[in-house]
């Protein structure tokens, strides 16, 4: 069988508005372009896979419960965009976690490419054909780990503690997802 290509997509910065720990599904906000850029992707037959950090979780600011009624959301409204995405994969832990289950170094936050990786198993992907887009630093990195092209998003409404500046990890700098769509689309 003939492995597909994928877009890995951060969550917030990337599809959604940054908004610190989300902790309700009342909280999502599409960002301008970005059905319309998942749309395109779609159409072109890339697979769209979500990749996200959630250390709120470890942090205990809401609980894997909440996470996945956050996300069935999040599909409701991309749905009523007309689109569907194939699969979400998210890291709950962190380090300096209060939860104790959660608290540890994990193999899957990003910048490790853990997620990617098993998004890759799962959904029989060839990573030198995806494409990793989100608007952090380790979302490149963990593009790259995998062995994908990474893309970076600038559209102000990113995560700039964890990227102060274009840092040299990502191939290409676009501002949304409908210009990422288009550089790989023709
Ligand atoms: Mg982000
Ligand atoms: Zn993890």
């Amino acid at each position: 069988m003939n492995k597909k290509k994928a877009v890995f997509l951060d969550r917030d910065g990337t599809i959604v508005v940054h908004e610190p720990y989300l902790s309700s599904p009342d909280q999502l906000k599409l960002l301008p372009n970005a059905a319309e850029g998942i749309r395109l992707f779609r159409e072109s037959g890339y697979l769209v896979i979500v990749i996200t950090n959630q250390s709120g979780i470890a942090r205990g600011f809401f609980d894997e419960e909440r996470l996945v009624l956050i996300h069935k959301k999040l599909m409701r409204m991309l749905k009523e965009e007309g689109i569907t995405i194939d699969d979400i994969y998210y890291c709950p832990h962190h380090t300096e976690g209060v939860i104790e289950q959660y608290a540890l170094d994990c193999d899957c936050r990003k910048p490790k490419p853990k997620m990617l990786l098993n998004a890759a198993k799962q959904h029989n992907i060839d990573l030198t054909q995806s494409l990793m887009i989100g608007d952090s630093e380790v979302d490149m990195l963990a593009g790259k780990n995998a062995g994908c092209t990474s893309i970076l998003i600038r559209n102000g409404c990113t995560d700039s503690i964890n990227t102060p500046s274009i840092t040299g990890m990502e191939d290409y700098v676009v501002k949304d997802l409908l210009e990422a769509a288009r550089l790989f689309i023709r």
